[in-house]
């Protein structure tokens, strides 16, 4: 029984190792977010979503715990893939300890997890010498959760990264300004990141509320100094492989953004 983090989409962004326990598996559960055309082209294994995407039906969590406990009592190699990091947000931490209390021994391998590689594949740093020595990682998705990290912070002095809030960013750029982080700090909005989806906005805090995001793309929100970093790092960056011999730029589809590109 594995634990396995997926990175933020791109398979690519895979482990050597989570590529290694899929291909071995005999049942894998995966999440929404995880790429399924890539998944199924590395086993011949038995692959099935569990995920939960915002406003649709999903297993319960109660179910994976038991799915995956069943599976792995029957002898079974069951790999639990999900998206990004498994222990960051995603309820990774409690498959962990439902396997731990029904005495399966299970193995837990990390992924590279959007709460920084969102930003970083927009040329966003989330730290930067003499701009933010620190970064803090929030849920946007209950204003309690907000609420008792915001608390904790003093304004202006970290950048932040808040997950699962891309439909409340308002109310997340609300709570910033009403806990004293200035209305004109540089922010960003990055969906789908290292995938086929990719978007990018960057503004204001409080122009926020009125960037028009894709539909049904997860996405982060980035706020802090470290955001106008992009606008000199965005013309160079390029991913090795797919960069063209003349290296012109290339369009973001939807958002007329450069995604990678030298110009
Ligand atoms: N364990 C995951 C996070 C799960 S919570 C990790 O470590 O990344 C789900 C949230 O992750 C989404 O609401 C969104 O905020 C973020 N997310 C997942 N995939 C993303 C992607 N490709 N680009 C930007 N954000 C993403």
């Amino acid at each position: 029984m594995s634990l396995v983090g997926a990175g933020p989409g791109d398979p690519d962004l895979w482990t050597v190792r989570a590529a290694r326990l899929v291909r071995a598996a005999n049942l894998v559960l995966y999440d929404a977010l995880v790429d399924a055309v890539s998944l199924r082209a590395l086993t011949d294994a038995p692959c099935f979503c569990v995920g939960k995407r915002a406003g649709r039906a999903s297993v319960k969590q109660e179910t994976i715990h038991r799915l995956m406990i069943r599976a792995a009592r029957q002898g079974k190699h069951v790999v639990r893939l999900k998206g990004g990091d498994p222990f960051v947000f995603g309820r990774g931490a409690e498959e962990a300890l439902a396997l731990a209390e029904a005495g399966i021994p299970f193995e837990i391998v990390p992924g590279v997890t959007t709460a920084v590689a969102a930003a970083e594949l927009a040329g966003i740093p989330v730290t930067h010498r003499g701009m933010a020595s620190a970064f803090v990682v929030l849920a946007g998705h209950t204003s309690e959760a907000l609420d008792d990290a915001l608390g904790a912070v003093r304004p202006n002095s970290l950048t932040v990264v808040v997950m699962m809030a891309v439909a409340s960013r308002a109310a997340v750029a609300e709570r910033l300004i009403a806990y004293g982080w200035a209305p004109g700090s540089a922010a960003a909005i990055v969906c789908g990141a290292s995938t086929p989806d990719a978007w990018t906005w960057t503004g204001r805090l409080d122009e926020l509320a009125g960037a028009e995001s894709p539909a049904g793309v997860a996405g982060v929100l980035i706020v802090g100094d470290v955001v106008n970093v992009r606008t000199a790092l965005m013309g160079a960056t390029h991913q090795v492989d797919e960069a063209p011999q003349d290296a012109t730029n290339r369009q973001d589809a939807e958002a007329g953004e450069v995604k990678y590109g030298r110009s």
